[in-house]
């Protein structure tokens, strides 16, 4: 089905380079390499994928880590939401508030147009309880006002029609038909052509213009690829669509120029169709389709879950560690999982006193410190974190650096920054034990 290609790739990318416990820079550069050839692979569009890949970076890179969280799982999550963006965020509904509402439903021959309309029909009458009526005018296909009669009779779902008369005149007297016999949707089957010409768009808009229609929907086929960014565009240049209906996708497993539409046309699909039968016509929903790919079932809970695992206890641990003067870098890599799992570090740091002082820049320093820092640290063995002096043996540090990713100017960072935050705890534990609470803050 549509988008298993796509899906199948990701999962297995994601799944082969992130066996660690977190994301590094290392697996992050391995995972995207794949990611990126996967879309392009499913017939993604190029800028789709740059854009993609580039925010997709940007997240792992730029502190999303959550200790405790697994790697693969972060970067399924981050997957996950750029892919909703891309996708167009939310499922754009029908406009279908005006009484009574005209849908003007274009495309080129043999899209799917006449088709897709009775399944809007039969959909609008059983999700929106609505009362539609079909309209022929399709004057120039043999046989496309005949398919539309019959497809209705089939569905019960009532057709208007004139023969070869001017589809001007007809729409105008199916409005008249319809306030006279309570249709509240009326759905206009315009003339396709086999490609997109002056005359036939003109035609179009003089329809358009006499009906004003509540929404111009583009049928468009799923299997033509990426000629249906042209397409769209084309038709959205002259007609002014409010968005594009995408057929015949249960024949296209790899669907990548679908999702490329949004972003390339700003257009949101409001329908995907899967098949010849009446009821295989869906909403578009950029999050589950995100699921679909991803294979996922619910990943939103799925990671909420994950995050809810990591000991709660940990951070009482550390304090009484603390107190008995035993602070070590597995308590400092569990602090700064305990800051990253309560989100954004800069409204953390502005709660705290003295706030006013603290710059944006500083934000982001203490930001990219903590997930360099946590990056940095779980590449240590837990012998390591429990006696950081081990670190000074110069064929451990470099292990770290490479298996980290890391600059050696980090790592020593890292290192001077724990020393430093070890005497300052010592200090404290001393005042608290000789019962002088030190003072935070003012
Ligand atoms: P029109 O010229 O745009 O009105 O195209 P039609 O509605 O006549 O559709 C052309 C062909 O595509 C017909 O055989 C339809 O049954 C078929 N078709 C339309 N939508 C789908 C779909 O989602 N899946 C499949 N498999 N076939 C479809």
């Amino acid at each position: 089905a549509f988008g298993d290609f796509l899906s199948k790739k990701m999962k297995k990318s994601i799944e082969k380079n992130m066996q660690k416990s977190t994301l590094t820079a290392e697996n992050i550069q391995d995972t995207l390499k794949e990611i990126r050839l996967a879309l392009l692979e499913s017939d993604v569009n190029v800028d789709v994928v740059k854009e993609l890949i580039a925010k997709i970076k940007e997240k792992a890179e730029g502190g999303y880590i959550q200790e405790g969280v697994k790697a693969n799982q972060q970067m399924v999550k981050i997957v996950h939401d750029e892919l909703i963006e891309i996708l167009g965020k939310e499922n754009s509904p029908l406009e279908l508030s005006k009484k009574p509402s005209v849908i003007m439903m274009v495309g080129l021959q043999g899209s799917g147009k006449t088709t897709t309309a009775n399944k809007l029909a039969h959909l609008v009458r059983k999700k929106n309880s609505k009362n539609p009526l079909l309209v022929g005018l399709d004057i120039y296909r043999p046989g496309a006002i005949e398919q539309l009669v019959e497809l209705g009779q089939k569905n019960n779902i009532s057709v208007f029609e004139k023969g070869k008369q001017d589809p001007i005149i007809t729409a105008k007297q199916a409005l008249e038909f319809a306030e006279q016999n309570g249709h509240d949707v009326i759905i206009l089957d315009t003339a396709g052509r086999l490609q997109i010409d002056e005359k036939l768009m003109n035609e179009l808009n003089e329809l358009r213009k006499n009906t004003s229609p509540s929404e111009t929907l583009l049928v468009v086929d799923g299997m033509i690829g990426q000629e249906i960014i042209n397409v769209t565009n084309e038709f959205n240049r002259l007609l002014k669509l409010t968005g594009v209906i995408v057929t015949k996708l249960d024949g296209d497993a790899r669907g990548g120029a679908t999702l490329s539409i949004t972003y390339m046309t700003k257009l949101p699909i409001k329908f995907i169709g899967e098949g010849e039968g009446v009821s295989s016509l869906s909403p578009f929903y950029p999050k589950r389709m995100s699921d679909r790919i991803l294979g996922m079932g619910d990943i939103e809970t799925l990671y909420e879950k994950a995050v809810e695992n990591i000991d709660e206890r940990s951070m009482q641990k550390t304090m009484k560690r603390m107190f008995m003067g035993q602070y070590d870098m597995e308590d400092l890599r569990n602090q700064l999982a305990q800051v990253a799992k309560m989100g954004n570090i800069g409204g953390l740091l502005k709660m705290m006193p003295g706030a006013g002082k603290i710059s944006e820049d500083q934000v982001n320093d203490a930001q990219r410190k903590l997930v360099i820092f946590s990056i940095i640290m779980d590449s240590m063995t837990l012998k390591e974190r429990r006696d950081p002096r081990l670190l000074k043996a110069i064929t451990r540090k470099n292990r770290i650096i490479r298996g980290s990713g890391r600059s050696e100017k980090e790592f020593n960072e890292l290192i001077n920054n724990f020393d430093k935050g070890k005497k300052q705890v010592m200090e404290m534990t001393k005042m608290m034990k000789s019962g002088r609470m030190p003072q935070f803050g003012g």
